[in-house]
């Protein structure tokens, strides 16, 4: 008898110790508040939420032994034990000797940028993040996207589309002086890319690069185990380094860096500010104290500290950035077997759908992907978020709307929150607003605050 190939699959490493009910809603339930918010899923209440994945942000899961450390807080104003327990974890596992605890990831960029910008610089970056690029301008820089032509296109499957386009910088260089440039700003994967990496290679080349040009590299490293995890699964040399050491070998390279703990460190809040450079760490232990706390709390309490310190030593285990990113997969290959439009490869973090392919009859101005995360919810009750023309926000020369080369709907995974069941309900809801796309109707702006406009802008059905 001929043996029959039995499929090997795989599983949460976890059992679940703590369970949190869910509501359920109907789907007129769904449409009220929908219109109530706006159509902006940033205005939903989470309570009428069935499955968020609006973000992965502070949305972690924490684990037993988090917990427990949440427990022995030093709640100390000065000198908490906790904060030099996350130090130490700081040198262990980034490799800076020196850190800044802050509240969360855009403290941390916002104090970064008031110390190393002068008004009339140039900040090279690989695709802008959101508050990233919104506290480099706030602090009198232009940001310039260096990120590879490949990262626009969101049919190219290049598997380093985070990669950093060397050519981009010289021409840089040459047109406003390295004088001009006090640092690049690369992160990786990159979110508004779709999640997707850049390779140890390339971090290298732009090391040499910024060596040569007497230009710094800071490093946006809130999501750098998940850029770890994929030069190990993907980059010639790596099969057998550890997550833990192919990530200290990425932040060898930088000057210094920042995290919002609410991504990597499995925690729900928390943001860090490492360097090497010493001077740079003198004036963030003093901006501290203005703008979060003394320098050895950062707007944390001291439990907040010891789960971050904790969550850590989780993030770099390799079941648990399996599961992240194999979540993430699962969830891609299902929707491709509808035929669903994503963004290739699939990222680390999130599932982004192609809202200019999935509703090719509406006109950017029209919002595509902000209609699309709006008609996802009203279907099944799953939160996505825009990621497009809404996000891209104005031009601050010209007043005009950006028009990003991409629009997208970000569906995000918390991480260790849902399970393969929650995905299989969200991908077939998903393929059924897909299978009626051609009858969805476009959004018009009727509310738009200055700043960060995705947040709170309201929208009107055409
Ligand atoms: C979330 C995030 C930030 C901002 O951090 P907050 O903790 O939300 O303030 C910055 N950069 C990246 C890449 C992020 O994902």
């Amino acid at each position: 008898m001929a043996k029959k190939q039995v499929k090997k699959s795989w599983a949460e490493p976890f059992k679940i110790k703590v369970v949190e009910p869910i509501k359920m809603t109907t789907k007129s339930e769904r449409e009220k508040a929908a219109k109530e918010a706006g159509y902006n899923t940033f205005l939903l209440k989470s309570e009428d939420v069935y499955i968020d994945l609006l973000t992965d942000s502070g949305t972690n899961a924490m684990s037993d032994y988090q917990w427990a450390g949440m427990m022995i807080g030093d709640e100390a104003y000065a000198g908490s034990k906790n904060f030099y327990y996350l130090w130490d974890n700081v040198k262990k596992y980034y490799g800076m000797p020196y850190f800044v605890p802050t509240h969360q990831g855009r403290a941390a960029e916002h104090m970064v940028s008031k110390i190393m910008i002068k008004p009339g610089d140039y900040i090279p970056g690989n695709m802008y993040f959101t508050t990233t690029r919104v506290h480099q301008e706030l602090a009198g820089a232009t940001f310039v996207d260096v990120i590879v032509d490949q990262a626009h296109d969101p049919a190219n499957t290049y598997a380093w589309k985070g990669n950093i386009d060397l050519k981009k910088m010289a021409k840089l260089v040459k047109e406003v002086g390295a004088k001009k440039i006090p640092y690049v700003s690369m992160a990786g994967p990159v979110n508004m890319a779709g999640g997707q990496p850049f390779s140890m290679k390339n971090l290298k080349d732009v090391y040499e690069f910024c060596k040569k040009h007497k230009i710094k590299l800071w490093f946006d490293a809130t999501r750098a185990c998940e850029n770890a995890y994929f030069i190990k699964e993907k980059e010639k040399g790596y099969k057998t380094k550890s997550v833990e050491q192919i990530l200290k070998e990425m932040c060898s390279y930088f000057d210094g860096l920042w995290v919002s703990a609410k991504k990597d460190l499995l925690v729900n809040i928390g943001g860090i500010i490492a360097t090497k450079n010493k001077k740079v760490y003198e004036e963030a232990r003093n901006m501290v104290v203005v703008y979060e706390g003394l320098h050895t709390y950062g707007g944390l309490a001291g439990r907040d500290m010891e789960a971050m310190a904790r969550g850590m030593e989780e993030m770099v285990e390799y079941d648990n950035i399996h599961l992240r990113v194999g979540q993430v997969e699962y969830c891609g290959h299902q929707l491709e077997k509808y035929g669903v439009p994503i963004v290739k490869p699939i990222g680390g973090h999130a599932i982004f759908l192609d809202a200019k392919k999935f509703l090719s009859h509406l006109p950017q101005d029209q919002f595509p992907a902000q209609t699309l995360a709006a008609e996802i919810y009203i279907d099944s009750g799953v939160r996505a978020m825009e990621r497009g023309i809404a996000s891209a926000g104005r031009d601050p020369e010209t007043g005009d709307h950006r028009y990003p080369k991409l629009e997208l709907v970000r569906l995000t995974f918390p991480r260790r929150v849902y399970t393969q069941a929650h995905i299989d309900v969200m991908v077939e809801s998903i393929a059924s607003v897909y299978a009626r796309r051609k009858k969805i109707k476009g959004l018009k702006m009727v509310y738009e605050p200055k700043y960060l406009r995705f947040f709170q802008c309201k929208f009107e059905r055409l």
